[in-house]
């Protein structure tokens, strides 16, 4: 059978071993994962109560059009419901745009260190991915401004980004917008919007008033610890969202799914809560690595990256003590967790660097 010539290229995606898989490897008892993300704190009470007492029917079919989530969403920011598509995850909202729009001889241009199922998409599609390398961690807008061309359908903008926990200003993408060709779609994957707290972050709704062009990615699978339900949703304009309605599987989103989406976005402290314990946990290790003199990018996720060249190493001291990370060529990603398992990280950071310090001192 000949599959599409571009798959000789792919693989399929590769998860992070399960905590149970790990127990088998390391003969530790328990692990921690701190690999993808997910929100360390559960999710909202208000979630497991609500769908025990308001979901009971099996047999039907969701609602396709996802239309009391939509309201919900559209109500709190100021947005027409028809300015809102829901998707199983993100994952699959980056799936359906990139069918909508890219044909063989387009183009995309994203970051060559961020969220890879931009590429992933494009590439299946038949479409050239232009990736630009970060600049000192962060997105290089001037960069992608100019390798932009007239075949570039879409703009990938991971926002803060994924893996290094970076953000792009709102001076700065004001700025890149204006270079933009109307016929481009720029998309801005903001993930871990919620965590944010800086101040000059831009506010990418009041864009869509000015930008057509503009399209704009946020998940219930980050802050509002939904991961395991598939939730995550765009907001842009309704010309755009009404043709990622023609791609979109009809019922996307389960009935669970919309359920657990609704009553997790209606309990605010529980958010609240989660972006302050986030934020202590951040300190925890921003004062370490200050203290110990250990490079890291300031982080607005609920991640923080440690840019080193043995990230395979501190892998493994990690996961014997049992804590599992996520290594990459140039660094290794740690997600924020309670303030206990981030003591017990850094505590195994602390030992290697204190270690690998005094093997060096002793080489000198
Ligand atoms: C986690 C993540 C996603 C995928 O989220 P889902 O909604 O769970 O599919 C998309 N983009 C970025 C940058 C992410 O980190």
């Amino acid at each position: 059978m000949k599959v599409k010539e571009q798959l000789r290229a792919l693989h399929p995606y590769k998860p992070g071993k399960s905590a149970k898989q790990m127990q088998a490897d390391y003969g530790v008892h328990s692990f921690v994962k701190l690999a993808s993300n997910e929100n360390l704190f559960g999710c909202s009470p208000c979630v497991m109560e609500g769908l025990r007492k308001e979901w009971n029917e099996h047999a039907l079919y969701p609602d396709g059009g996802a239309v009391e989530l939509r309201e919900t969403i559209a109500e709190t920011l100021h947005v027409k419901k028809e300015e809102i598509l829901c998707g199983s995850g993100l994952d699959e909202v980056i799936q359906i745009i990139s069918r909508t729009l890219l044909c063989q001889g387009d183009n995309i241009v994203t970051a060559g260190e961020t969220f890879p199922q931009y590429r992933h998409h494009a590439v299946i599609e038949g479409c050239e991915v232009k990736e630009v390398p970060l600049q000192n961690g962060v997105y290089h807008l001037d960069e992608i401004a100019a390798v932009m061309n007239e075949k570039t359908k879409i703009i990938w903008i991971c926002n803060p980004n994924n893996p290094t926990g970076t953000y792009v200003n709102d001076r700065k993408l004001r700025e890149f917008m204006k270079q933009v060709h109307k016929e481009t779609l720029v998309v801005i994957d903001e993930a871990y919007y919620e965590y944010v707290t800086a101040g000059d972050f831009p506010d990418t709704i009041s864009l869509l008033k000015e930008y057509k062009n503009l399209l704009i990615l946020r998940t219930f699978s980050k802050a509002y610890g939904l991961a395991a339900f598939r939730v995550g949703y765009a907001i842009g304009n309704e010309t755009i969202i009404e043709k990622l309605n023609v791609v979109r599987l009809p019922f996307n989103v389960s009935s669970l799914a919309q359920k657990a989406a609704v009553l997790a976005w209606n309990d605010e402290s529980f958010l609240q809560r989660t972006i302050r314990v986030n934020r202590e946990g951040l300190q925890q290790y921003e004062s370490f690595c200050k203290e110990n003199e250990i490079r890291f990018y300031s982080s607005q996720t609920n991640f923080i990256f440690l840019p080193l060249d043995n990230a395979e190493e501190i892998y493994e001291l990690c996961a014997q003590a049992g804590y599992i990370v996520r290594p990459f060529s140039n660094g290794v990603r740690i997600t924020i967790g309670t303030s206990k398992q981030n003591e017990g990280v850094i505590a195994v950071l602390k030992q290697h660097f204190n270690n690998s310090r005094s093997r060096d001192e002793v080489h000198v």
